[in-house]
């Protein structure tokens, strides 16, 4: 399952985006028949997105280089200039896609807090929609983020969400970068999170294991809009389908391993929870991401004792996240617990 053709030297838990395509991967990858696919001629990138509708429980999908990319198309493909999307003020759509929509669509952000399990509160998003008035930009389109910093969102939250749209007229995106980890926690299939949405995207390339790769699904007439906003930024693919062979494997095969990813990263937890000056954020441990808090500042000492011993880690000022995926095995996560404890315990508090 851990199994990699080039493996690396680090227990690396900074990200779920540094997985390695497996052996299987590669195999399907090296024999993928290929075609243009600007000309939607590459069977393997179609295979690939009957694939991905069919589980996202959309009409139509479209394979994407990035996640960036994807929520980008999205917008461009539903507002216009002028128009305004609601979304939470540490969502990714938001704050770490380097403002795209409003740079290159003039698609301006409204945010509301996230709630304290990742929630966007739907009253305090009624607040901020604004009336039909030449002073205020068109609110558009609401984005949910599921998971949310590995958090996931109910099917009873993301039912009322999509309820709530219907009543505002609204347009329901979803990042669902790590969708599958939602759906794994609920234990529902993709589709019944997927349907509830006008559009989602999802990223092929952090726990599903390929080297890149995102899906956005929506209707037949929506993706007809997004491969041409594909097109204008730059993304038209031509023989990916050596790539889109990964994303098949990865959509058909990621079952076998996110499951035990959630178990290490509740392992994980376990290991970490007596650690003086450490505090585990329990309640936050809900698939493959362990949020630690740290007594003091810690931001470039923690990471920096642990590269020594083999582990990369990604640390903020007092508190840092690991993310286990299919390189972390067990005995890695007792390593990473270890490293931890240890440079906690030889410090005085
Ligand atoms: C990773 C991620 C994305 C997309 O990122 P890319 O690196 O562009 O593929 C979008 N949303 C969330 C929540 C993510 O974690």
């Amino acid at each position: 399952m851990n199994q990699t053709s080039a493996a690396s030297p680090f227990i690396d838990v900074r990200s779920d985006t540094v997985t390695r395509p497996c052996d299987q991967m590669r195999a399907a990858m090296h024999t993928a028949e290929v075609g243009d696919d600007v000309y939607s001629d590459d069977p393997t990138v179609n295979a690939l997105q009957s694939l991905a509708a069919e589980q996202l429980g959309q009409e139509a999908a479209l394979f994407m280089p990035s996640g960036t990319q994807s929520n980008l198309v999205a917008f461009l493909a539903h507002c216009q200039r002028g128009d305004e999307y609601i979304v939470g003020g540490e969502a990714h759509t938001y704050k770490y896609e380097g403002g795209g929509a409003a740079v290159l669509g003039g698609i301006q952000p409204q945010t509301v807090p996230f709630g304290h399990n990742g929630e966007l509160p739907l009253d305090l998003v009624e607040a901020v929609i604004k009336p039909d008035d030449f002073h205020f930009a068109r609110t558009k389109l609401l984005s949910l983020e599921n998971t949310q910093h590995g958090r996931v969102q109910s099917m009873e939250y993301m039912q009322s969400a999509r309820a709530f749209a219907e009543e505002k007229n609204l347009i329901l995106h979803l990042d669902g970068a790590r969708m599958v980890n939602a759906a794994v926690a609920l234990d529902v299939p993709l589709r019944n999170i997927g349907s509830l949405f006008h559009s989602v995207s999802l990223c092929l390339s952090k726990g599903l294991g390929a080297p890149m790769g995102s899906i956005l699904a929506g209707n037949t007439e929506f993706i007809q809009s997004a491969k041409r906003w594909r097109k204008v930024t730059g993304g038209g693919l031509r023989q990916a389908g050596v790539v889109a062979a990964a994303g098949i494997y990865a959509l058909e095969h990621c079952h076998e391993w996110i499951p035990t990813d959630h178990e290490h990263a509740k392992l994980l937890a376990s290991l970490c929870q007596d650690i003086p000056g450490v505090s585990v954020r329990h309640d936050w441990i809900q698939t493959n991401m362990v949020w630690l808090d740290f007594d003091g500042d810690h931001q470039l000492a923690l990471p920096a004792y642990t590269k020594e011993r083999g582990v990369l880690m990604s640390v903020g000022r007092n508190a840092g996240r690991v993310i286990v995926h299919r390189n972390i095995s067990e005995d890695d996560v007792a390593v990473v617990a270890q490293v931890i404890r240890d440079y906690f315990e030889k410090r005085q508090f």
